[in-house]
């Protein structure tokens, strides 16, 4: 490692670092309270996810995830030299015809993990040296990630979050996040509605 990654890494304070646990158990409570009737993202299907009811993401109660790994494929500012700690969670609030990971997406390819076993990736990733943790499509699985995040600050994470997503987010659930989230990797899936549509 130079000197200037040394640097630009002893500088950085990941934001959640900032937050008291009062605010981030606040955070949790109310993102939980967007699942029945669910309107974490703007479908706003209104199933009860909690009670097992699924939307339009095909997501239930408890998350899934396909992998968690270091990923060397991410932008390159992301990757480092380190690799990012990417956890891909399975299903998917978007419906994309081109989807290149259909499987994950809307097959739902994944192990169940609860907050505290998530919180446990995060920590494997930071110890196998992630510049950072990046939740690959995580709109429909906020309230556990807040949750893990918050146990996993608990016991010694501190990189940086990325919040890699489709783009169909709702203000209401970004505005828990913010604070939380470093940094923001929407992908641009669609500029016009009819399109979206077919
Ligand atoms: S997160 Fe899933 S169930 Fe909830 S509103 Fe979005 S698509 Fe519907």
């Amino acid at each position: 490692m130079n000197m200037a990654q040394n640097l630009s890494e002893r500088e950085f304070a990941a934001c959640y670092l900032k937050l008291s646990p009062a605010e981030l158990e606040k955070r949790i409570r109310a993102a939980f309270k967007l699942l029945a009737p669910c309107r974490l993202c703007p479908r706003k299907c209104g199933v009860d996810r909690p009670a097992g009811e699924k939307g339009v993401c095909g997501a239930g109660e408890v998350p899934e995830v396909s992998s968690s790994n270091l990923h060397h494929g991410e932008e390159p500012v992301l990757s480092g030299w380190r690799g990012s700690g990417t956890i891909f969670f399975a299903h998917c609030n978007l419906r994309c015809v081109f989807c290149q990971n259909y499987p994950i997406s809307q097959l739902g390819h994944g192990n169940e993990a609860e907050p505290q076993h998530l919180a446990q990736m995060m920590l494997d990733l930071q110890k196998d040296g992630a510049h950072n943790i990046n939740f690959v499509t995580p709109t429909h699985m906020v309230p556990w990630i807040i949750e893990a995040v918050a146990i996993a600050r608990e016991q010694g994470l501190k990189i940086p979050l990325l919040y890699n997503c489709g783009g169909y987010e709702s203000r209401e659930e970004l505005r828990l996040l913010d604070g939380i989230i470093d940094i923001y990797l929407p992908d641009m899936k669609y500029s016009d509605p009819g399109h979206s549509k077919t």
